[in-house]
């Protein structure tokens, strides 16, 4: 895989007590600083504005009002890129704000933009983009001709739109299960799907934590988009971002969609 976008979720970057996990923000950095070093084209996809946002302002609960939530987000952002800007300093490492929105499904015009900017981004040396949805201008989270309704489809099409060989989804858990293993504590982890069929959709149940909001169920959603245009997926935990180097060496890791 030359092209990579990774997808990192709440539930991988925010502690049990709404503190953001820098271990695993700076681990990501170094892992993927070296593939690009290496010569690899690499887009991050970061949710957590909301979960950040929701620790800078000392929040316990996720507001329940869109506004409030938009408003939290807004901080959060600006405090996450910060983090992730430090974190790859570290390692000669520019980072690049992407927000985006539906728009650039639907107007031919925002998606050209988007795809000059990912090309000019992706051509840089030392440049990784982290890419999130535009939360300020997204109105409604019900709203689905704007919104993306989270991260996991936004990285979906990310994916399909620079044409990536891969794209690696990080969550808490170690893939997709037979069903929820909170709940159903002998599911066994299902190693590769082909298709995405009702008795997938079916094993896909309820959201993990407090923090993560799509569950299976928007990755499922993601996956679809994924194998419609030939593309693959990899669904694994992100508690080690060295695992990625797992994946791209080949190794039988998490779920595969293929
Ligand atoms: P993220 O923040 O990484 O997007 P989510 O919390 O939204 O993560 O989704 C991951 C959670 O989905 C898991 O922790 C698990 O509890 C839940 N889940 C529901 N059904 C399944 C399944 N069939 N296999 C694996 N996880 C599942």
């Amino acid at each position: 895989a030359n092209r990579i976008v990774v997808k990192v979720g709440t539930s991988t970057l925010i502690r049990q007590n709404s503190k953001i996990n820098l271990t695993v923000i700076k681990d990501l950095a170094h892992v993927l600083s070296n593939l690009k070093k290496s010569g690899k084209d690499v887009v991050l996809v970061s949710s957590s504005a909301i979960g950040v946002g929701m620790g800078v302002l000392g929040l316990e609960t996720r507001p329940v009002k869109i506004s409030r939530q938009q408003a939290v987000a807004a901080v959060g952002q600006a405090e996450l890129m910060q983090i992730y800007n430090e974190a790859f300093h570290e390692y000669g490492m520019s980072v690049a704000q992407m927000l985006i929105t539906r728009d650039i499904i639907d107007y031919p015009e925002s998606h050209t933009n988007v795809m000059n900017s990912f090309q000019e981004l992706l051509s840089m040396d030392n440049t990784i983009p982290i890419v999130n949805e535009n939360d300020t201008v997204t109105v409604s989270e019900l709203d689905h001709h704007t919104k993306f309704g989270d991260n996991d489809q936004l990285s979906a099409i990310v994916a399909n739109l620079v044409d990536a060989d891969l794209l690696i989804m990080l969550s808490d858990i170690d893939g997709f299960y037979s069903a929820n293993p909170l709940k159903v504590p002998d599911a066994e982890l299902i190693q590769r799907i082909e298709k995405i069929n009702p008795e997938i959709i079916a094993a896909a149940g309820g959201h993990g934590t407090k923090y993560g909001t799509g569950g299976m169920t928007t990755k499922l959603k993601a996956a679809e988009l994924i194998l419609k245009h030939n593309q693959q997926m990899v669904l694994t935990n992100g508690k080690d971002p060295e695992i990625i180097n797992n994946i791209l060496a080949g190794e039988p890791v998490g779920t595969l969609f293929t």
